[in-house]
Order: structure tokens, then C-alpha cells, then sequence
């Protein structure tokens, strides 16, 4: 499928480009969505929702199937978009849409088991009442993305509000634009009709103006500090409002892990997309017992990977600019608070990219053990045992996903950890099983996207009870007997009145 950057309309003479970070080749030029379009674009899926959310669940799921297997087919292609607008290897690019396909698939076949209706129990005092649960979708749901893996994070999004019934409108980061385009092209190609998903492109000003639309809700996926601004904007008109935000991981390796294996996937769990993960591990906490042989093997690994575009890379360039500043703060801060370096040094910045750093000792109070870092960095502080362990990996105000590695313990040390997600013995997987759900705690944001949660975060619950029969002692009437009160209090003593002891 040919990528055609969008021309410019009329309306908005105001275009970006979008930039290969590795080359600076223009991969294409976006127009910059004004307000009021973004307005015109919401209205119009407004009307789309109607028709969308009256389709049958199986209806939905035909169209999320064709989807998927569109995306299969253009894999290829979309790998490389997003290679060349991200940097990131080819082959991870590839991943990643692998896993996104995955997601868009499980929510169209799910959707019926975990959104259709519900009987619930009318309970003694209201046994002549049948009541229902119905999970109804909002309308247009708003979808801001980040620019770190531009179609798996949105698709998160995207494919449960749609399975859900809901039309999206969808804002990419300025860095990803082209993948944006991409995605709305390729839904067209399926779509039963037109605009049940758009995308809307643009810089900040193109996000603030969806939060500040007729959407039904907005999911939103980048950094806590512009989470917090959507909030508040989302607050004044009472926008539900997902947040998916950063993070600061833990690894928490107990002495009876298999360190080979610890050290081989903490690496990747901390350097891939160099760094650039909000599920990337930033910190290990090792048991002292282990700790050498952790350190010597994962320093051994990272001399071998190299950061580039071209084939043998193992991950690219810092695809936003302005982020190797705040790693090149954290390097400098923890060697000054008395941290040492295991593997690179002041001058792993070279150009846009990083070389792989991974440093020892740094101080619990350092930018690179406090802040999201973002970058092919890592730390590796040594603890005495789990529970200290536990205590340093929740200390942090973020609270998104984190590893154990235990062969014993894994999952009595995952059950104290105050994060979303947990992945035991391995490193991300929670992030490729559609059925679970991915988010975060504290300053990782809230609400969920994927599994049944995913797809109940873009419904509301309307309850709808209907009197089935008429029976004497009716309560919610003028009408109301002095023997109904009477009856009503002893059944109320017989169902909760206990002795006290
Ligand atoms: P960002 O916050 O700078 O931008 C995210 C999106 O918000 C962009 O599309 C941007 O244009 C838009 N935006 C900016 N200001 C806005 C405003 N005031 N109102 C509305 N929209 C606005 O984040 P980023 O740099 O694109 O992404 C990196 C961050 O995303 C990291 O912190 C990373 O951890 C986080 N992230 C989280 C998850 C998750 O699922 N929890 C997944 C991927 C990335």
C-alpha cells in the first residue's frame, strides 16, 4: 500500500514534516489540524458512531478481522515506516506489528463475551425485579499517541474502543505521523463507511484541541507531565480519561535466579528501542550473593550490541532530540552522587545515538534511579535480600510494570510489587497477551488498555431493571403499606442482624 502524505488542505496551510531521525530524509509532510477541524473531524465521527455502535458484535469483529489481516498483508511496508520514521530496527519494527495485530484481533473476538449483556441477581427485597447490565460504548473516543512504538501503544487503544462500538479519532505523536496516516489508510480500505476512524495530525496544540472537543473520552499515552495537562483539560468539560504514561522499572533478581538468562533478557528489556521503552527496565536490584556474576554477564553481552540504522544494529538513534539531554542529566548526576560506571562513560552520546551505559552503586536519590531516563542506560544497585529489594523498587512515584527472576519466589515477590504488571522469569511478555490488561499505578497513569479490561475501560455500565410482577409489599411507592414497613424491617433483621459476639 502506497503512502501518500496527505495534501494540503485549504483550510490549513499549516503543514510539518515528519523526519527520518537516523538520515533526516523527509519521510513526509502532515498538515497540522487546526481546532476547528479537529472539531468538523469529532462531529463527523459523532454521526459514524451511531451506525458503528449499532452494528452486531459479530458485525464489528468481521470488520477488526479484515483489518488485521489488511495489516498482515502490509506488514512489510508498515515495518518499514516505522523503521524509517523511528529508527528502530527493522526487525523490531516488525514486532511490533505483529503484536499489534495480535491486539486487534483479540478485542474483535472478545469483545461479545466481555461486553455483551448481563443478569445479575435483584436480591430478597427486590426479587420481583429482573436486572441488567449493559455495557454501552461512550460514542468518539479521542486517541493520543506517543511516539515510541507509534502503532502497538495506540492500537492498544484504538482496536478495544472500536471493538467496543466506539468511533476514535486519532491524534499520532509529531514524530510519528507518517504511521498515523498509515493506520487511517489502511482502516479505510475495510471500513463499512467513513469515519469511524480518522486520524488528526499535528504538533501539541492539535492534542490540547481534541481534549478540548466533543469527545466521549480520550486515551492518552505519553509522558506523566502532559498526562496531567490532559487531565485537567479533559476535568472542565468532564472527559473520561485513560492515562497511560511512563514508568521507571524494576528488575528484581533474588539469589536463586537463573542469571544467564536474567542478564541475556535484562539486557534487551533495558536497551531495546534504545531505551526508549515505558516498560524498559531502568534499575535491577540484584542479591548481593549473585550480584558479580550479574554484572560481569550482562556487561559482557552489551560490549557486543551497537547502536545504528543500518542491518546489524541492534537498536537506533534517540528518536526525539531533545531526550538525550535529560539521559546525558541522569549520567552526569549519578557519577557525581558516586556512582561508577560498568559499561560506557560520559561520552556515550555521540550524534543522536547512545552507546549502551550500565552503571553500579548509584545512589537512590539520583535522577537515574527517580526519573524515567528513556535512554540504553541501566542501573544496577545491590540489595541484602527481596524485601529490600521490594521496598527500593516501589519507592519510585511511577508504578508501571517491573521483572522478577527467581526460580522459588517469583511470584510472592511480583504479589508486593505496587506497579500494573508483573512478568516473571522473562521480560515485556505482558505486553504481547491480549487477554491482560497493560497500565499503570501513581504517576504511571490509570485505567487499562488490552484483555477484558481494555475493552470495559471504553464502555459504561448501564444498569436497567424491570419489574417482572406485582407482589403487596411494593417500597418505592406513596402507596406503601404499614405492613410493608413492618415486613421490611424483619426481613432486613433476618438478612443482616448477626449476634453480636
Ligand atoms: P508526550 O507526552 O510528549 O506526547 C504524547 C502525545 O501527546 C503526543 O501526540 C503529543 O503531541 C501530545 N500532546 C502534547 N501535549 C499535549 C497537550 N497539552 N494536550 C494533548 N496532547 C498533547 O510523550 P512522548 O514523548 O510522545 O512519549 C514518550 C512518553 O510516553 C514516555 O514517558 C513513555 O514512558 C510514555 N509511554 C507510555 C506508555 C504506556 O502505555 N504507559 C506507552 C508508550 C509510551
Amino acid at each position: 500500500m502506497a503512502i501518500k502524505p496527505r495534501s494540503v488542505r485549504v483550510k490549513s496551510p499549516a503543514t510539518f514534516e515528519s523526519t527520518n531521525p537516523a538520515t533526516g530524509e523527509v519521510v513526509g509532510v502532515f498538515p497540522v489540524f487546526t481546532k476547528s477541524e479537529v472539531e468538523d473531524v469529532v462531529a463527523r465521527a459523532k454521526v459514524a458512531a451511531e451506525r458503528w455502535a449499532n452494528l452486531s458484535f459479530r458485525a464489528r469483529n468481521v470488520v477488526l478481522r479484515d483489518w488485521a489481516s489488511t495489516l498482515t498483508r502490509d506488514m512489510k511496508e508498515a515495518a518499514e515506516l516505522i523503521h524509517r520514521e523511528t529508527g528502530k530496527p527493522l526487525s523490531d519494527a516488525t514486532l511490533e506489528v505483529a503484536l499489534a495485530i495480535e491486539h486487534i484481533a483479540w478485542a474483535g473476538k472478545f469483545a461479545p463475551r466481555v461486553l455483551g449483556r448481563q443478569s445479575r441477581p435483584a436480591g430478597l427485597l427486590m426479587f420481583n425485579m429482573a436486572a441488567q447490565v449493559q455495557r454501552v460504548p461512550f460514542g468518539v473516543v479521542g486517541v493520543i499517541g506517543p511516539w515510541n512504538y507509534p502503532i502497538f501503544t495506540p492500537v492498544g487503544s484504538i482496536a478495544y474502543a472500536l471493538a467496543a462500538g466506539n468511533a476514535v479519532v486519532f491524534k499520532p505523536s509529531e514524530f510519528t505521523p507518517a504511521i498515523g496516516a498509515f493506520l487511517e489508510e489502511s482502516w479505510k480500505r475495510i471500513a463499512p463507511f467513513k469515519d469511524i476512524f480518522t486520524t488528526v495530525t499535528g504538533d501539541p496544540a492539535t492534542g490540547v484541541a481534541l481534549t478540548e472537543s466533543k469527545v466521549d473520552k480520550i486515551s492518552f499515552t505519553g509522558s506523566t507531565r502532559t498526562a496531567k495537562k490532559v487531565a485537567a483539560a479533559c476535568a472542565v468539560n468532564m472527559t473520561p480519561v485513560v492515562l497511560e504514561c511512563g514508568g521507571k522499572d524494576a528488575v528484581l533478581i533474588d539469589k536463586d535466579a537463573d542469571i544467564s538468562k536474567a542478564a541475556e533478557m535484562t539486557l534487551w528489556h533495558a536497551m531495546s528501542n534504545a531505551g526508549q521503552s515505558c516498560i524498559g527496565a531502568e534499575r535491577v536490584y540484584v542479591h548481593r550473593q549473585v550480584a558479580d556474576k550479574f554484572k560481569a554477564e550482562i556487561v559482557s553481552l552489551a560490549k557486543e550490541i551497537k547502536p545504528g540504522f543500518g542491518d546489524g544494529a541492534k537498536y537506533g538513534p534517540a528518536t526525539m532530540p531533545s531526550q538525550l539531554k535529560v539521559i546525558k542529566s541522569h549520567i552526569d548526576d549519578a557519577v557525581s552522587k558516586g556512582g561508577t560506571f560498568l559499561l560506557g562513560g560520559k561520552d556515550a552520546i555521540k550524534g543522536g545515538y547512545v552507546d549502551p551505559v550500565i552503571l553500579a552503586d548509584v545512589p537512590e536519590d539520583s535522577l537515574a534511579v527517580t526519573d524515567e531516563t528513556f535512554g540504553p542506560t541501566l542501573v544496577i544497585n545491590t540489595v541484602s535480600n527481596m524485601d529490600e529489594a521490594v521496598d527500593l523498587a516501589n519507592s519510585t512515584s511511577y508504578g508501571l510494570g517491573a521483572a522478577v527472576w527467581s526460580k522459588k519466589n517469583g511470584k510472592r515477590i511480583a504479589s508486593l510489587l505496587k506497579c500494573g504488571m508483573v512478568s516473571i522469569n522473562s521480560a515485556f511478555s505482558f505486553a504481547a497477551i491480549g487477554a491482560v490488561p497493560f497500565g499503570g499505578v501513581k504517576d504511571s497513569g490509570y485505567g487499562r488498555i488490552h484483555g477484558a479490561e481494555g475493552l470495559l475501560e471504553f464502555t459504561y455500565p448501564r444498569t436497567v431493571v424491570k419489574r417482572r410482577f406485582r407482589i403487596p409489599l411494593e417500597f418505592t411507592t406513596f402507596e406503601r403499606s404499614e405492613r410493608a414497613d413492618r415486613i421490611l424491617v424483619r426481613l432486613v433483621k433476618l438478612l443482616h442482624k448477626r449476634r453480636i459476639r
